[in-house]
């Protein structure tokens, strides 16, 4: 599991090979300079002979050259790190990337499933764990090992026996570090995920506060909220106890390291046995010793880094992995500017196999027809919608327009065929033109005014303190129901498509507005195809078709006086609803 998610994390790095080259090579000589340091060292000493005989001349020649592959070993370093950095966040760059465009082409079965507060934090948070992960794994992971061979291979030339002596001491301090890593891996990715539930849970609230402050929530949402919290506060306590305490127990064997090499190298230099050393032998090993074990304290330090950027990018992966929409056909055309003939036959349709929704639903619709289609709440209004444009597919049957299927019709150029008005209004931080923009890039400013006087938006947009380019928060927070939707009647208006979907607002909005709003859906259905999911009465009276839903089934189909003088469903629904208007 693990090596497939370092397998893919490399083939993210692949496009930045020379980085990683150029900084592997910059990271040996860097080390092999730090490492030659000790030797030179222990020269140095050797060449104070003794009281009143020092070899001035030797121990000069060495501090120059010292002095030149510390130089040398700064330079190298800043080369490595500048590459590692380079490698790393171009990397999680290219992640973040694909992990959007993922998500711009996950089926709305994913995005309607999953707590969108969650995603996002995997976007956010996750890609930068991900980064932590490769910059602490080669700064200290890859030069650790580096080190470590490196140091064997130096100490080997000085003295053998010694070299063995620290070589088979340390491996306790590995033992130690990796039985404490694997406790605290499984803290580490039960943190992540308690995070991503509480982005998701905080993303809810802060999207709902007003349904929260009607319901009285506060209370029993922060109790909730405390709940994940302390959750929260357990997995990142205990997980950095005991990565905390991987440090101090490592330190611990590499103090005796030290302390054996000291003594022990001293009873050689004094005894020439077992083996004979100098006294400036003795100080290498000392300095290797130590040299020798920080790296295994620095490769254990960072284990659990790398562990968490695993669960990260192991969470990633998963949203990466997740069927994207199915690709349109080879041979699927690119629609522009059709008729606006639809016919729906045998469609049959549902969101999960057990639950039946849509069955043999059969319809034909001219260029220019208005469907008004009504029913009851979860009646499958909005399925059908959901059907038309393609963010979901039907299991059998099938939907054409101007006589071709719309599996054969890209799904973009199909759904530029659509202009679209919901009930829950889109707007975005951004400035009302923007915003009427949004379907159309490059729109000229008279042509987003137009769009807004058809659409009767412009005079309530010039009351605005600056106009058009005022700045509306996400979701028009500081704009009416109605105004809100006005904008998003400005903005189809703009882009002009053949066909439209209306979901009518049920939110009763100030009878001006509603009118302004009932003039604009006017102005925008005249001579186009339209279907809409019908709340008012002139709407329904002055449709073509409409469409009487129940349980995914049309129950009735026909104009006003045709269903009236049915007495059926509809002509209940009218008398309760309508009638005494
Ligand atoms: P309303 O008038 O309340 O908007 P509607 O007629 O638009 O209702 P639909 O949204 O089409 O109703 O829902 C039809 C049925 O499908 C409902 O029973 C609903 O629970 C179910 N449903 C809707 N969306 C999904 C979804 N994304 N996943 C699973 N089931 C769904
Ligand atoms: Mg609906």
């Amino acid at each position: 599991m693990k090596i497939s998610v370092l397998k893919r994390i490399i083939i993210y790095c692949k496009p930045y090979n020379r980085f990683f080259v150029l900084a592997m090579i910059s990271a040996m000589i860097q080390i092999s300079l730090t490492l030659y340091g000790p030797i030179l060292i222990g020269q140095a000493v050797d060449a104070m002979i003794a009281y009143h005989n020092v070899d001035y001349i030797s121990i000069i020649k060495t501090l120059c050259f010292l002095s030149a592959t510390i130089v040398g070993a700064m330079i190298f370093q800043w080369i490595m790190t500048y590459c590692i950095h380079k490698l790393t966040y171009c990397t999680t760059q290219d992640v973040r990337v694909a992990v959007y465009r993922k998500i711009n082409h996950m089926p709305l079965k994913y995005l309607d499933s999953h707590a969108h507060g969650d995603l996002i934090s995997r976007i956010v948070n996750d890609t930068d764990q991900v980064a932590d992960g490769i910059l602490q794994g080669f700064t200290q992971f890859f030069t650790g090992i580096v080190t470590i061979v490196g140091t064997i291979m130096f100490m080997l030339s000085v003295s053998p026996f010694i070299t063995l002596l620290v070589v088979f001491i340390t491996p306790l301090s590995l033992f130690v570090a990796a039985f404490l890593a694997k406790l605290s891996h499984k803290m580490f990715v039960k943190q992540q995920l308690i995070q991503g539930q509480l982005s998701g849970y905080i993303e809810e609230l802060i999207g709902n506060q007003k349904v929260v402050k009607v319901f009285c929530y506060e209370k029993r949402a922060f109790q909730k909220f405390e709940i994940l919290n302390e959750e929260l506060r357990i997995c990142g306590q205990k997980a950095q106890f005991y990565s905390a305490l991987a440090n101090p127990s490592t330190r611990f064997v590499n103090g005796i390291v030290y302390a054996a090499v000291a003594v022990i190298g001293s009873v050689c230099a004094i005894t020439g046995s077992p083996v004979s050393l100098t006294i400036g032998g003795i100080t290498s090993f000392l300095t290797y010793a130590n040299q020798y074990t920080k790296p295994f304290n620095e490769v254990t330090g960072v284990i659990t880094q790398i562990q968490t950027a695993f669960a990260s990018a192991q969470r990633l992966f998963h949203v990466l992995d997740q069927q994207a929409e199915p690709l349109d056909a080879p041979d699927a055309i690119t629609m522009t500017g059709c008729k606006g003939q639809v016919s729906i036959e045998h469609l049959y349709f549902s969101y999960r196999p057990e639950m039946r929704l849509i069955e043999d639903f059969n319809l034909q619709v001219n260029p220019g027809d208005r469907i008004a289609i009504v029913g009851p709440t979860g009646s499958g209004k909005s399925t059908l919608i959901n059907l038309l444009m393609r963010f979901y597919d039907a299991s059998e049957g099938r939907i054409s327009i101007d006589g071709i299927p719309i599996t054969q019709i890209t799904r973009n150029s199909l759904r530029n065929q659509f202009g679209m008005v919901l009930q829950d209004t889109w707007l975005h931080h951004g400035t009302i033109r923007d915003n009427i923009a949004y379907g159309k890039s490059g729109a000229k400013d008279e042509e987003i005014v137009t769009a807004a006087k058809s659409a009767f938006a412009h005079d309530f947009i010039m009351q605005q303190p600056n106009g058009y380019d005022t700045v509306i928060s996400e979701n028009g927070g500081n704009l009416s129901q109605g105004q809100k939707q006005l904008l998003c009647i400005a903005r189809v208006m703009l882009v002009c498509p053949p066909m439209l979907i209306l979901d009518e607002a049920t939110s009763s909005i100030d009878t001006r507005t509603e009118l302004k709003v009932q003039a604009a859906f006017q102005n925008l259905m005249k001579g186009r195809t339209s279907f809409i999911v019908a709340h008012r009465l002139s709407t329904i009276q002055n449709a073509t078709t409409i469409l009487v839903m129940e349980n995914g089934k049309v129950i009735e189909q026909g104009n006003h006086e045709v269903l009236l003088a049915r007495n059926g469903f509809y002509a209940k629904l009218y008398q309760s609803q309508f009638a005494n208007m």
